[in-house]
């Protein structure tokens, strides 16, 4: 062999600390101040809003030197007490998971090991196809299903459409796009209660909102079944292709579950793809209370649900879980030559996650829902989701004690909303009375509901997806909803006033 050319480089650089012993220290500092602040979540306010001084730190120009290790862990855990405050236990707010302490071991180690998901035979694929696996078991689905791990139910969903979209033109829209196709224009349902994140998957796939038939809803806040099938005729008369029902399991305003079993009887006699957001709601086969009444879930075509709402895994993961492997693989596969599979080697593990999302390259996203699952069990798991429940139902006896207080839908789940409201106040100012309320709730730090509109007018919507709340927190929140209503009642309700 010939002698390496032997030009003169620079000496090689990495990124890799210089000194290991002072990293070692580094981290082990960083631990004690994140175990600190998740040991103290019930400490403080809900939220703060991240001081002027802080978010000027995030305004600087782009380094083009490094501040170096300690800068910017100092950076770091400044930032420790300003997150959204669903980890603390009055987070009420839209449906946030609450998250865990041990989940950070699980991204400890997927950081570690740097993972890259897209496909390949490697550890992490393993635990993958475990979380996979306790899906279909889960939900009673057949060998033949498949699933992805995903960032949340909004890809998921816009997985499940695409699948169910290009199934009907029998995937041949891959290759020809949905122009000129025999096919007729495709037209899907669900009810007026349903998550954004369906339209915009209608927007996205290039079937356009108008596309999504918005079924109006009974006194439950669920989908009329007799108003959907009558509009599914009304559209085959029109010459329109229905092809999808989208029901919801544990409905995003309310918490409503559409009646899955008069769904799947539907999609079954007119051969249309069901659909079910279950964000939170599809969870609820752990909860013994919950699960009666999700029967009808396990005949669904794919399931889009969020391992971090009620799982309380950390941000971000959810799961999309398809009835066909086939139909799900056939929407997504592309095997370029530079992603050919092997049967040996690192190429080997087939088939990749690739072939069943959009995404290539995909973080270690399975292990912190395999340690979740893998620590606690489901029959905790399981327990913490009825315990939500049985505390929405307890808020609602609260609010019913309350003179002022009016329950506006009823607690099917885990969400409940009501109104403050004295007698003989006009609607509108009570609409800006209960917005006002919830305003200065988030920013006393108190607690942290949100608002919805029930009915055409506002209401405060007390969403509990926390395994920390306690009942106490809940009493204490109607007393501070009662006082801070009367406060801004003795102001003359002049909102120029509501400066607390
Ligand atoms: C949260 C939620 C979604 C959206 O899920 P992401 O994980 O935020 O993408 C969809 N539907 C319902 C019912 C939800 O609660």
């Amino acid at each position: 062999m010939k002698p390496y050319p032997n030009p003169t480089f620079a000496p090689e650089q990495t990124l890799d600390p210089a000194d290991w012993n002072a990293f070692r220290a580094q981290a082990h500092r960083l631990l004690d101040a994140a175990v600190d602040r998740m040991e103290r979540y019930r400490e403080g306010p809900v939220w703060t809003a991240l001081p002027q001084a802080l978010q000027a730190d995030y305004q600087a120009p782009l380094p083009s030197m490094g501040i170096g290790p300690e800068a910017t862990q100092a950076h770091m855990e400044a930032l420790l007490p300003y997150g959204v405050g669903n980890t603390h236990p009055r987070f009420f707010g839209w449906v946030h998971g609450s998250g865990t302490p041990c989940n950070l071991m699980a991204d400890i180690t997927a950081a570690a090991i740097n993972a890259n998901l897209g496909g390949r035979d490697h550890g992490a694929m393993y635990v993958e196809k475990q979380v996979v696996n306790w899906c279909r078991e889960l939900f009673q689905f057949p060998a033949t299903s498949s699933g992805l791990i995903v960032s949340g139910t909004s890809i998921a969903t816009v997985i499940a459409l695409k699948a169910a979209r290009d199934r009907c033109f029998d995937f041949g829209s891959r290759k020809a796009g949905l122009q000129n196709t025999a096919r007729g224009r495709l037209v899907g349902y669900t009810s007026e209660q349903t998550h954004s994140c369906v339209a915009r998957a209608f927007d996205i796939l290039g079937l356009g909102t108008e596309a999504l038939r918005k079924i109006a809803v009974n006194g439950r806040f669920e989908i009329d079944t007799e108003a959907l099938k009558a509009a599914i005729a009304q559209d085959r008369a029109a010459n329109l292709t229905p092809f999808l029902i989208v029901g919801t399991a544990g409905a995003v305003n309310v918490g409503a579950i559409d009646d899955l079993e008069t769904l799947a009887d539907i999609a079954q006699a007119e051969q249309l793809w069901l659909h079910i957001d279950g964000a939170f709601g599809a969870l609820g086969v752990l909860s013994e209370r919950l699960r009666p009444r999700l029967t009808g879930l396990q005949r669904a075509d794919s399931i889009a649900f969020d391992f971090h709402k009620w799982l309380h895994v950390n941000y971000d993961a959810g799961f999309i879980l398809m009835r066909s492997e086939e139909s799900h693989r056939r929407a997504f596969s592309e095997r370029p030559e530079y992603l050919k599979g092997a049967s040996r080697g690192l190429a080997a593990g087939n088939p990749w996650p690739v072939e069943y999302g959009p995404e290539l390259s995909r973080g270690f996203r399975a292990l912190k829902v395999w340690a979740q699952l893998a620590e606690h069990g489901t029959a905790k798991l399981g327990a913490l989701i009825t315990q939500n429940c049985e505390q929405a139902a307890y808020l609602a006896e609260l609010v019913n004690a309350c003179p002022q207080m009016t329950l506006v839908a009823p607690v099917a789940m885990n969400i409940c909303c009501f109104r403050y409201q004295i007698e003989g106040q006009d609607a509108k100012t009570t609409d800006v009375l209960n917005d006002e309320i919830v305003v200065q709730l988030q920013t006393q730090g108190i607690a942290a509901p949100s608002t919805t509109l029930v009915n055409g007018r506002n209401a405060i919507r007390v969403n509990i997806t926390n395994h920390r709340t306690t009942r106490a927190d809940l009493e204490l929140l109607v007393r501070e909803v009662h006082r801070i209503g009367q406060e801004l009642l003795n102001t003359g309700l002049a909102p120029e006033k509501w400066n607390f």
